[in-house]
């Protein structure tokens, strides 16, 4: 039987109102009922001796009625106190009627259940569930432990158990499909699904539930594990559902790689070279490109990013740069804009606080094809936006896209009659464990080796009771000829505004304390214009320390600055202080960076900051983020929906997922209905992202 056929209306105690507030939990059929599962339970399968009684616990307790009386204190309450011999134990109740004082008398037995709390003579429980046991029946302790489920208004635990009662006992018959690979479950050596599904459901007394909550008791591994292969599988079914489709093939470029590479002042690394070349291939092929390039910050992926425009460019195509921020997007336009306008090739500029006629002029530049490269935030995939003939797509992601960016990409080459190619970068590395789940759509190269000359830079944390003695050492450093500073202020409670007064008062204090020396001053509410004048300055050597907010965070590249101090860099993640530090460190000095938090740090900021100066290696640092923020933080699926398990845990299970990731692809490819059963059964009528 199928229990996903099965429709929850047919259980009984389920009519059309019950069915419908069940339908707001998302349980609809029998197998939604089953994968419905307790996240904790209450354990009334073994009397506590009320001697042993722990505040802050819940217990089943035997005991006889010692006395009982009607109290007023602040509240008037029945107080019943028993004993079981190891102790006393009050039990309060505020509502109670009359019929219930005078069947709690002297010396009957009771069990009773409840959460305990201290009082001021004994222990006491309020509102105990009561039974009445007489003295020659045997106690009647449950057999398995409660489980308690996630429910909403309406739905009563009692209820749901009463479901699950119904639908566990047709499991028991053996009647559940075992879908997982033999191999896979061996592997791991896993339980059946059934009981693992029925031990979760109702766990046998002296289980040990805080490895149950942990989420490391077999049972719990069984169903992390098939969760996660099914959640592999339906990302794989997104990958083969867009390769599919057709896309326009590209032939390598010859002319424009070649102008490009003349231009340069250097050659590129062979890893970049390995990438592009990773690319070119994809780019030929009739079907969409999925690739997501990754490497460490400064590994050179805009310029990879770049010449696989280049490539759907020669052949007289547009092609599209999406990035998360305005100010990244800027960048990249500068970027490109700097390398294209030698080749004769046209770059558009499109983000929302565009001037209405600038931005009519530019939509129409991306209409006509003029706009040969377009960069831009999101406002790319806008209504109103029409491209000429795009055929590629690059996205550099802070996170991340949900369903929704997707379907626009694939809209925006219409015209074509094409389904786009997309090339994802990733501003920082994803950790490895993350990058097999959230990313398994994508074919993966990564830039593995930094341009040469790159110093990895030496951080030192230090409080800011030492500010005097950085500022110290910042002066000799911008003395020195031919080397500057920066001098980092970062974000206080999200806004903008103070973070930029925090920096001028920053820059002027500073230049009090080191008059002989060139400051500078760089935020993110100074015009477009003239901040670029700042940073030309910077980068001229007109300006010796420059001052600035994160805005630099991007995009600065100015081999002489090696010293970079950064304010209170407890505020930040460790992701954008991995990208700030970045910008130090990559002409042939020695390079610096000094973390001056203001204590006491946070146990996190403690750890952060130690990470910082421990490795300078991004996918390091990605690891470590990962551990400390959790994948949704990390990935920003908070706001996309994407990986919202009911049991896994991607952090925890990481040793499972590379076992998983290849089982996946093997089953995918050989028994695509199995496959779409897994993917049902776990992810159901939830709306997971990149259904395309
Ligand atoms: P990221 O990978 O962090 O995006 P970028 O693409 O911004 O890195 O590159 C960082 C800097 O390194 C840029 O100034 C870029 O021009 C430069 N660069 C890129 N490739 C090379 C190379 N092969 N040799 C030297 N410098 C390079
Ligand atoms: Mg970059």
């Amino acid at each position: 039987m199928n229990f996903k056929d099965y429709d929850i209306g047919e259980l009984k105690g389920v009519g059309p109102a019950m069915r419908e507030k069940l339908a707001r939990l998302g349980l609809e059929s029998w197998q939604d009922v089953l994968f419905h599962l307790p996240h904790r339970y209450e354990d009334r399968t073994r009397v506590v001796r009320i001697g042993d009684l722990v505040p802050g616990e819940s217990g089943l307790v035997l005991g006889t009625v010692e006395h009982c009386e009607i109290t007023f204190g602040k509240r008037r309450a029945l107080v019943c106190r028993i004993s079981d011999g190891s102790g006393f134990l009050d039990l309060r109740f505020f509502y109670f009627s009359k019929a219930q004082k005078d069947k709690l008398a002297r010396g009957r037995q009771i069990l009773c259940y409840g959460d305990i709390s201290s009082g001021r003579s004994y222990h006491s429980m309020i509102h105990p569930e009561v039974k009445y046991v007489s003295a020659h029946q045997p106690v009647p302790v449950d057999d398995r432990l409660t489980p308690i489920y996630p429910v909403t208004e309406g739905v009563k635990q009692f209820t749901l158990r009463k479901l699950t009662d119904q639908v566990l006992a047709k499991l028991k018959r053996g009647q559940l499909k075992e879908l997982l690979p033999e191999s896979i479950k061996s592997q791991h050596q896993m339980a059946d699904l059934a009981d693992a599904l029925f031990f979760v459901h109702r766990p046998p007394p002296g289980v040990d539930l805080n490895q149950m909550y942990s989420g490391q008791h077999p049972a719990k591994q069984r169903l992390a594990l098939e969760e996660l292969f099914a959640y592999n599988l339906s990302m794989l079914k997104l990958r083969s559902k867009i390769v599919r489709e057709p896309a326009q093939p590209l032939e390598p470029s010859v002319d424009l790689t070649r102008q490009l590479l003349e231009t340069l002042p250097f050659e590129l690394t062979g890893a970049q070279q390995k990438v592009i070349g990773e690319i070119q291939e994809d780019l030929k092929e009739p079907h969409p490109m999925l690739r997501l390039v990754q490497g460490d910050v400064g590994s050179g992926k805009t310029l990879v990013a770049a010449m696989a425009a280049l490539q759907a460019i020669e052949q007289g195509y547009q092609v599209a740069l999406m990035a998360p921020t305005e100010i990244l997007a800027e960048q990249h336009w500068n970027n490109f804009s700097g390398w294209f306008e030698k080749l004769n090739i046209q770059c558009g500029f499109l983000v929302s606080k565009l001037k209405a006629a600038e931005k009519r002029q530019m939509l129409e530049q991306i209409a006509s094809g003029d706009a040969q490269m377009v960069i831009g935030t999101h406002a790319l995939f806008q209504d109103g936006v029409n491209f000429h003939n795009l055929v590629l797509v690059i996205v550099d992601e802070q996170h991340r896209f949900g369903v929704h960016q997707r379907m626009a990409l694939k809209e925006k080459s219409k015209s074509t009659g094409f389904a786009p190619h997309q090339l994802i970068m990733t501003a920082t590395p994803i950790p490895r464990t993350l990058a097999m789940t959230a990313y398994a759509d994508l074919d993966t190269s990564i830039i593995d080796e930094l341009p040469p000359g790159r110093k990895p830079v030496q951080t030192v944390v230090l409080p800011d009771s030492r500010r005097e003695q950085v500022v110290q050492r910042v002066a000799d450093v911008c003395r020195t000829q031919g080397v500057q500073a920066y001098w980092v202020c970062t974000l206080i409670e999200e806004s903008e505004e103070l973070q930029c007064q925090a920096a001028e008062e920053s820059a002027r204090q500073l230049q009090e304390a080191i008059p002989d020396i060139r400051v500078g001053l760089v935020h993110g509410k100074m015009k477009p214009f003239d901040k670029q004048a700042v940073m030309d300055d910077f980068k001229a050597g007109n300006i010796d320390l420059l001052v600035a907010t994160t805005v630099i965070e991007v995009g600065v590249d100015v081999p002489n600055a090696s010293l970079m101090v950064i304010e209170n860099p407890e505020r930040l993640g460790l992701a954008q202080l991995h990208q700030l530090r970045g910008r130090v460190g990559r002409g042939h000095l020695e390079s610096h960076c000094v973390l001056l938090y203001h204590p006491p740090l946070s146990q996190n900021g403690q750890t952060r900051l130690e990470t910082m100066r421990a490795t300078n290696d991004g996918f390091k640092i990605a690891e470590k983020d990962l551990e400390i923020r959790g994948p949704g933080e990390v990935l920003g699926t908070r706001q996309t929906g994407l990986i919202q398990f009911k049991i896994a845990d991607v952090i925890r299970d990481r040793m499972l997922l590379p076992d998983i990731s290849k089982a996946a692809k093997v089953l995918y490819k050989e028994d695509p209905v199995m496959s779409d059963e897994l993917i049902e059964r776990w992810l159901g009528r939830r709306e997971v992202y990149g259904q395309v």
